[in-house]
Protein backbone atom coordinates (compact mmCIF):
# COMPACT_ATOMS: atom_id res chain seq x y z
CA UNK A 1 0.00 0.00 0.00
CA UNK A 2 1.38 3.78 -1.01
CA UNK A 3 0.88 5.85 1.88
CA UNK A 4 -0.66 9.12 0.48
CA UNK A 5 1.60 11.77 1.33
CA UNK A 6 -0.27 15.43 1.88
CA UNK A 7 0.45 16.67 -1.60
CA UNK A 8 2.67 19.97 -1.21
CA UNK A 9 0.66 21.49 -4.05
CA UNK A 10 -3.03 22.80 -4.67
CA UNK A 11 -4.65 21.07 -1.00
CA UNK A 12 -3.73 23.49 1.51
CA UNK A 13 -6.16 26.01 1.83
CA UNK A 14 -4.59 29.55 2.05
CA UNK A 15 -2.62 29.05 4.96
CA UNK A 16 -0.76 31.53 5.91
CA UNK A 17 3.27 31.00 5.28
CA UNK A 18 3.74 29.05 8.51
CA UNK A 19 3.50 31.14 11.14
CA UNK A 20 3.90 30.30 14.99
CA UNK A 21 3.40 33.06 17.00
CA UNK A 22 5.39 31.78 20.21
CA UNK A 23 6.62 33.96 22.87
CA UNK A 24 10.33 35.76 22.04
CA UNK A 25 12.24 37.27 24.73
CA UNK A 26 10.78 40.82 23.65
CA UNK A 27 7.25 39.20 24.55
CA UNK A 28 7.68 39.10 28.52
CA UNK A 29 5.00 40.88 29.84
CA UNK A 30 2.71 40.69 26.85
CA UNK A 31 0.39 42.41 26.21
CA UNK A 32 0.84 45.61 27.71
CA UNK A 33 4.47 45.77 29.01
CA UNK A 34 6.32 43.99 25.92
CA UNK A 35 9.14 45.28 23.80
CA UNK A 36 7.96 46.36 20.40
CA UNK A 37 6.39 44.06 17.63
CA UNK A 38 8.47 42.15 15.53
CA UNK A 39 8.64 43.21 12.45
CA UNK A 40 8.96 40.08 10.13
CA UNK A 41 5.91 39.02 12.20
CA UNK A 42 4.07 42.17 11.29
CA UNK A 43 5.04 41.66 7.57
CA UNK A 44 3.90 38.18 7.60
CA UNK A 45 7.30 36.05 7.75
CA UNK A 46 8.84 34.13 9.96
CA UNK A 47 11.42 35.12 12.21
CA UNK A 48 14.69 33.79 12.55
CA UNK A 49 15.61 34.92 15.82
CA UNK A 50 12.59 32.69 16.91
CA UNK A 51 12.62 32.64 20.60
CA UNK A 52 15.61 34.51 21.73
CA UNK A 53 14.32 37.75 19.21
CA UNK A 54 13.94 40.57 21.32
CA UNK A 55 10.85 42.10 20.02
CA UNK A 56 7.74 40.76 20.58
CA UNK A 57 6.61 37.98 18.72
CA UNK A 58 3.12 37.67 20.04
CA UNK A 59 0.21 39.05 18.43
CA UNK A 60 -1.10 43.00 18.99
CA UNK A 61 -4.00 44.13 17.82
CA UNK A 62 -2.94 47.92 16.07
CA UNK A 63 -3.63 50.15 19.04
CA UNK A 64 -4.50 53.32 18.60
CA UNK A 65 -2.32 55.64 16.17
CA UNK A 66 -1.67 59.73 17.18
CA UNK A 67 -1.62 61.39 13.35
CA UNK A 68 1.24 64.09 13.03
CA UNK A 69 -1.27 66.86 14.69
CA UNK A 70 -1.21 65.31 17.68
CA UNK A 71 2.27 64.13 17.99
CA UNK A 72 2.85 67.63 17.28
CA UNK A 73 0.58 68.45 20.26
CA UNK A 74 2.73 66.14 22.33
CA UNK A 75 5.37 67.32 21.47
CA UNK A 76 4.87 70.85 22.34
CA UNK A 77 3.54 69.90 25.34
CA UNK A 78 5.89 71.00 28.61
CA UNK A 79 6.86 68.35 30.24
CA UNK A 80 4.82 70.27 33.38
CA UNK A 81 1.80 69.70 31.09
CA UNK A 82 1.96 66.18 29.88
CA UNK A 83 3.78 64.20 32.86
CA UNK A 84 0.92 64.73 35.18
CA UNK A 85 -1.55 63.55 32.53
CA UNK A 86 0.68 60.93 31.67
CA UNK A 87 0.49 59.48 36.00
CA UNK A 88 -3.26 59.95 35.82
CA UNK A 89 -3.58 58.13 32.60
CA UNK A 90 -1.39 55.60 33.69
CA UNK A 91 -2.47 55.16 37.37
CA UNK A 92 -5.64 54.30 35.53
CA UNK A 93 -4.18 51.68 33.22
CA UNK A 94 -2.35 49.86 35.55
CA UNK A 95 -5.94 49.72 37.68
CA UNK A 96 -7.61 48.56 35.01
CA UNK A 97 -5.45 46.07 34.05
CA UNK A 98 -4.30 45.26 37.97
CA UNK A 99 -0.77 45.69 37.18
CA UNK A 100 0.70 45.48 40.31
CA UNK A 101 3.92 47.05 41.36
CA UNK A 102 3.88 50.28 39.05
CA UNK A 103 4.66 52.62 42.74
CA UNK A 104 8.36 52.79 41.49
CA UNK A 105 7.73 53.95 38.06
CA UNK A 106 5.13 56.99 39.26
CA UNK A 107 7.47 57.66 42.14
CA UNK A 108 10.25 58.33 39.03
CA UNK A 109 7.69 60.35 37.15
CA UNK A 110 6.36 62.35 40.22
CA UNK A 111 9.98 63.17 41.42
CA UNK A 112 10.59 64.18 37.56
CA UNK A 113 7.66 66.88 37.43
CA UNK A 114 8.99 68.49 40.55
CA UNK A 115 11.98 68.96 39.58
CA UNK A 116 10.88 71.11 37.19
CA UNK A 117 11.28 74.56 38.67
CA UNK A 118 9.55 77.43 36.59
CA UNK A 119 6.56 74.50 35.36
CA UNK A 120 4.15 77.71 33.87
CA UNK A 121 6.98 79.98 32.36
CA UNK A 122 7.63 76.89 29.88
CA UNK A 123 4.15 76.71 28.48
CA UNK A 124 3.39 79.41 25.74
CA UNK A 125 0.38 80.97 26.46
CA UNK A 126 -3.11 79.61 25.17
CA UNK A 127 -1.80 76.43 25.97
CA UNK A 128 -3.98 74.59 28.71
CA UNK A 129 -3.20 71.32 30.60
CA UNK A 130 -5.93 69.26 28.68
CA UNK A 131 -5.04 67.77 24.91
CA UNK A 132 -7.98 67.97 22.63
CA UNK A 133 -10.94 65.15 23.25
CA UNK A 134 -9.53 62.91 20.47
CA UNK A 135 -6.25 63.17 21.26
CA UNK A 136 -7.23 62.50 25.32
CA UNK A 137 -8.96 59.15 23.50
CA UNK A 138 -6.20 57.78 21.33
CA UNK A 139 -4.31 58.00 24.89
CA UNK A 140 -6.39 56.49 26.92
CA UNK A 141 -6.58 53.65 24.37
CA UNK A 142 -2.88 53.29 24.14
CA UNK A 143 -1.05 50.59 25.74
CA UNK A 144 0.80 51.11 28.78
CA UNK A 145 4.49 50.75 27.48
CA UNK A 146 3.87 53.24 24.50
CA UNK A 147 1.94 55.61 27.30
CA UNK A 148 5.20 55.48 29.86
CA UNK A 149 7.77 55.70 26.62
CA UNK A 150 5.46 59.32 25.23
CA UNK A 151 6.58 59.85 29.30
CA UNK A 152 9.94 59.11 29.28
CA UNK A 153 10.89 61.15 25.90
CA UNK A 154 10.54 63.99 28.07
CA UNK A 155 12.34 63.50 30.86
CA UNK A 156 16.19 64.35 31.49
CA UNK A 157 18.15 61.44 30.20
CA UNK A 158 18.97 59.69 33.69
CA UNK A 159 15.63 59.49 34.10
CA UNK A 160 15.07 57.84 30.67
CA UNK A 161 17.14 55.20 31.80
CA UNK A 162 15.56 55.00 35.47
CA UNK A 163 12.67 54.53 33.38
CA UNK A 164 13.51 51.95 31.44
CA UNK A 165 15.10 49.91 34.00
CA UNK A 166 11.85 49.81 36.35
CA UNK A 167 9.85 49.06 32.94
CA UNK A 168 12.19 45.76 32.91
CA UNK A 169 11.90 45.24 36.32
CA UNK A 170 8.08 45.31 35.87
CA UNK A 171 8.24 43.12 33.04
CA UNK A 172 9.79 40.41 35.08
CA UNK A 173 7.24 40.66 37.87
CA UNK A 174 4.74 40.28 35.73
CA UNK A 175 5.99 37.82 33.25
CA UNK A 176 6.16 35.27 36.35
CA UNK A 177 3.08 33.88 35.34
CA UNK A 178 3.97 33.71 31.54
CA UNK A 179 7.28 31.90 32.02
CA UNK A 180 5.62 28.36 31.52
CA UNK A 181 5.34 29.52 28.07
CA UNK A 182 9.55 30.19 27.74
CA UNK A 183 12.31 27.58 26.67
CA UNK A 184 13.89 27.08 29.84
CA UNK A 185 17.40 26.17 28.52
ZN1 LIG B 1 3.58 41.74 22.81
ZN1 LIG C 1 11.45 38.52 15.86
Amino acid sequence: MVPTLPSSQGEAPEAPPDLHPVPSAGSFGHPELCQRPCLHFLVGRNCLAGDACNYCHLPHSPGPKLDKRQRRIIEEMPKAHFLPLALELLADKARAMELQGTEALMGILENEVQSEDAPAAAAPAGVSGRPPLGLMRCLRAMGFRNLTNMAARKCAEGTKIRIRETVQALRANVSQGQAGARVTS
